[in-house]
């Protein structure tokens, strides 16, 4: 039976990508059917991807970024972090972190070293977060956030999970500080579950697919690795989950300001990113002991 809620735009699929030598990826944006869902500007899917025991491990070798926030989502194995704003951290399943790279800074984003010495399963989402203009030369920040730290609304049959990360949701606040109003959730439904989301109207909203498959107001669809992009006419998303499903919804105030991006920058004109390449080139994001 078909309901009413709130448009469905689009469906989209990712493409495949491989970032560093450790992460396999699945990515539905940016891309040719969309560049972003404002503050949202990226999502890259990693795995679930086997990994072979090695004692060096894989990932990416430091790298800058300047302008935004990248986040972080464990759902199996465990990664390593190090930036030259001096933060390190480790993260497993359902932890979260989200760094913000503000003025610049390189970061490395490795497999932990144990869990590359025994070996295992890894599966990860990693979103990049627009901020507002006023904020996007901000000092690094980092928020290491543990699993057990983040509250859960559980659906009306008790049994679906959502996790409140960012944002509040049915009175539930998340402990994710942000730049600009974000309700970030992980959703977690068994088989048959149905549910009803409630969010901003005037909110971009998009639903991220990270495994299962859900319907969606009775009448359309979504699987694994897909990414549903709303419409702002309605609060409510009604969906039931088909099978064991993981999903994230990721609603957000638009930010109405203009991006200019190249690579790891996320500015508002060319003369910022031409600024952040000089910046970057010249050691101002700082270096790595090691690399000096
Ligand atoms: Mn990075």
């Amino acid at each position: 039976m078909a309901t009413t809620g709130r448009r469905i735009f689009q469906v989209i699929d990712g493409n495949k990508k491989f970032v560093g030598d450790g992460f396999d990826v699945t990515s539905p944006m940016p891309g040719p059917r969309i560049r972003q869902l404002s503050p949202f500007l990226l999502i890259d899917h990693t795995g679930p991807m086997p990994v072979a025991p090695t004692e060096a491990p894989l990932g990416t070798p430091p790298h800058p970024h300047r302008g935004f926030e990248t986040v972080t989502v464990v759902y199996e194995g465990y990664l390593a972090h190090r930036d030259t704003a001096g933060h390190t951290g480790a993260l497993g399943p359902g932890d979260v972190q989200w760094m913000t790279a503000g003025a610049g800074l390189l970061h490395e984003e490795r497999h932990e070293r144990e869990f590359a010495r025994r070996g295992g399963t890894l599966e990860l989402l990693q979103l990049w977060v627009n901020v507002p203009a006023r904020d996007k030369l901000a000092p690094p920040r980092y928020q290491n956030i543990r699993a057990e730290a983040i509250p859960e609304v559980l659906t009306a049959d008790g049994r679906g999970r959502i996790r409140v990360v960012s944002g509040s949701y049915e009175g539930v606040a998340g402990p994710a500080a942000t730049f600009s109003p974000i309700n970030l959730l992980d959703v977690h439904l068994p088989a048959g579950t149905a549910t009803t989301l409630h969010l901003p109207a005037d909110y971009n909203v998009g639903i991220y697919v990270v495994k299962g498959s859900i319907t969606l107001h009775g009448n359309r669809s979504a699987a694994t690795k897909q990414l549903v992009v709303f419409g702002w006419d309605a609060p409510e998303l009604h969906l039931t989950a088909t099978e064991d499903t993981v999903l994230v919804v990721l609603a957000g105030e638009p930010i109405e300001e203009p991006l200019a991006t190249y690579g790891p920058f996320v500015m508002n004109t060319n003369r910022e990113l031409v600024q952040a390449i000089a910046d970057f080139e010249s050691g101002g994001m700082g270096t790595f002991p090691e690399d000096e």
